[in-house]
């Protein structure tokens, strides 16, 4: 295992409206990015994706997703986290950091 990581280089800007829906969500955690990098692996199939945002209320984490592919338009969604866990050499138990049916590699 390596620490490079080897990642899909798509990315895309979201327009104003869409940024300030994702800022205007309740409990948003990040600011949003002026440019969103797809979080897949290089090579993947199927659509791109990258975290738009999440809300943390309590213990309880709400992700939304933003899919899209060349050409095609693209779909904000609320997505469950991917439940495979695993390991990256130092701590234990990580859990994946991508969308529940995400294609290509876990990401720890
Ligand atoms: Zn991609
Ligand atoms: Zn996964």
């Amino acid at each position: 295992m390596s620490n490079i990581k080897i990642e899909c280089p798509a990315y895309f800007e979201p327009t104003k409206e869409e940024i300030s829906w994702l800022g205007s969500l309740p409990d948003a955690a990040h600011e949003v990015q002026t440019r969103l990098y797809c979080e897949l692996e290089l090579g993947h199939s199927g659509r791109h994706c990258s975290l738009g945002q999440s809300q943390d209320v309590g213990t309880e984490q709400t992700c939304w997703w933003v899919w899209w592919s060349d050409g095609t338009g693209r779909a904000i969604e609320e997505c469950d986290p991917c439940p495979a866990a695993g390991s990256d050499g130092l701590e234990e138990d990580l859990l994946c950091l991508l969308p529940v049916g995400h294609v290509g590699k876990h990401r720890f």
